[in-house]
């Protein structure tokens, strides 16, 4: 038995989400290493609200809980880390409370179950392999190497990472068409197909727009 299983509980089939994770000296801390994350034994979920809900974190309504992406495609649409230092990405056991998101999980407890160093970000040097050994041999897991190409979108390879996110706004551009297009069959439909179709495309891409950005922003911090 490994260790991730030793950590949860008997009889509790953990959740399963993605994440992406700095490495410094065997250690595995957040994406703004701001926290660290406990070897052998769970990350539990704090809330940081000085008037905390009475349920444990995470709390139904509010935005604490340890964040992870539902699969590793998610995870790079949410995130877009660079490789200037030590990238890490992998899966984490979730379980506990785990409330479930359009792109992931908020949960009670985690543990990482198996992770890939992106070799890109590697320091030239470390041909000996001590960033693997030091992370498996700390967390107990099994740890290999992946390439960018796999770990992070395209552009997160992009050596300028301010040069304008081409497939991003290529998407934008396309759902404005078809936005345009849907508007403009309304309209043919009459003023008030038009009114409803306009009211309809403005709240959803409000709601969906918010929804992103509260998880992504969420995404850094655990
Ligand atoms: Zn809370």
């Amino acid at each position: 038995m490994n260790l991730p299983e030793l950590c949860v509980p008997d009889g509790i089939e953990p959740i399963v989400g993605w994440r992406y994770w700095r490495a410094e000296s065997g250690w595995l801390l957040s994406l703004n290493r701001f926290k660290t994350w406990p070897a052998a034994k769970p990350l539990e979920a704090r809330c940081s609200l000085t008037d905390a809900h009475p349920e444990t974190p995470p709390g139904e309504r509010c935005g604490c809980g340890i964040y992870a992406a539902v699969d590793l495609d998610t995870l790079k649409e949410i995130a877009e880390p660079d490789l200037e230092s030590l990238l890490v990405v992998g899966e984490v056991a979730l379980w506990g409370r785990v409330i479930p998101a359009d792109l992931g999980y908020r949960a009670q407890f985690a543990y990482p179950r198996r992770l890939w160093v992106v070799r890109e970000s590697l320091p030239a040097l470390d041909w000996t392999g001590d960033v693997l050994l030091c992370l498996s041999e700390m967390y107990r897991i099994p740890v290999e190497t992946c390439d960018a190409r796999w770990a992070v979108v395209a552009e997160g390879v992009n050596p300028w990472p301010r040069e304008p996110r081409v497939a991003e706004i290529r998407a934008a551009v396309s759902s404005f068409k078809q936005s345009v297009e849907r508007l403009a069959a309304a309209l043919a439909d009459g003023q008030e197909a038009y009114a409803r179709e306009l009211a309809r495309l403005r709240s959803e891409e409000r709601t969906e727009a918010l929804a992103r950005s509260a998880f992504r922003s969420s995404f850094a911090g655990d």
